[in-house]
């Protein structure tokens, strides 16, 4: 199964995709998660995406969708696809190289959301360079202020791209440009399924999950 997971950023996309890909055993393919683990790991595409990133841009689209038809191809038993495509060019090109390898998507979810809560939520977000755990200044308090529960001593950091002007920015790169992947899967025929995202974490991910047991029915 391929589930495609469409959203602003801060929609919650990533514990969403946690909770299906434990649930139909999918791999999650986080294409944020994924440049930025290059990053870390110095590579040409990680250097290459770094500026746009800080700045809270687009990486360019050949860059992405080389990456992420790659990791597509690697995950035989299926993906949920995170913050890609972003753009229409990305859907396009998703669409044709599934296409190629006798592949479809079987399930597209959008979260919706305002973009004031989400300033909120993504400003206030903290987490530990070590071992990746995420809190909220305000909804999810470490036990000790600014430091990890889990990495004794591990000062807690704001991701770059959530200062924010970036923020903002992201936020109007979200309307300028992914707003229209929606549309392009609206008209070429592809179902998609419509979740409030301003909601109790579990019953967004009940609603989620009940829409995506239909499609596996
Ligand atoms: P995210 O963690 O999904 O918010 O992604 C962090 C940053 O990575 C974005 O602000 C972009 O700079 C870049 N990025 C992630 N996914 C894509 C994509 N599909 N297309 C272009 N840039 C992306």
């Amino acid at each position: 199964m391929i589930v495609v997971l469409l959203g602003p950023p801060g929609a919650g996309k990533g514990t969403q995709c946690k909770r299906i890909i434990e649930k139909y055993k999918l791999a999650h393919l986080s294409s944020g998660d994924i440049l930025r683990a290059e990053r870390t790991a110095g590579s040409d595409l990680g250097k290459e995406a770094q500026g746009y990133m800080d700045a809270g841009d687009l990486v360019p689209d050949e860059l992405i969708i080389k990456m992420m038809v790659a990791a597509i191809n690697k995950a035989d038993g299926g993906c949920v696809l995170d913050g890609f495509p972003r753009t229409v060019v990305q859907g396009s090109e998703l669409d044709k190289a599934l296409t190629a390898e006798k592949k479809k998507i079987d399930a597209i979810v959008s979260l919706e959301i305002a973009d004031e809560v989400i300033e909120k939520r993504l400003t206030g977000r903290r987490s530990c360079p070590v071992c990746g755990a995420v809190y909220h200044l305000q909804s999810l308090k470490p036990k000790v202020e600014g430091f990890c529960d889990k990495c004794p001593d591990q000062e807690l950091v704001q991701r770059a791209d959530d200062k924010p002007e970036v923020v903002k920015n992201r936020l109007e790169t979200y309307h300028a440009q992914t707003a229209a992947v929606i549309g392009y899967y609206a008209s070429t025929g592809h179902e998609i399924f419509t979740v409030s995202a301003d909601a109790e974490i579990n019953d967004i991910t009940a609603d989620i999950l009940s829409q995506l047991d239909k499609v596996t029915a």
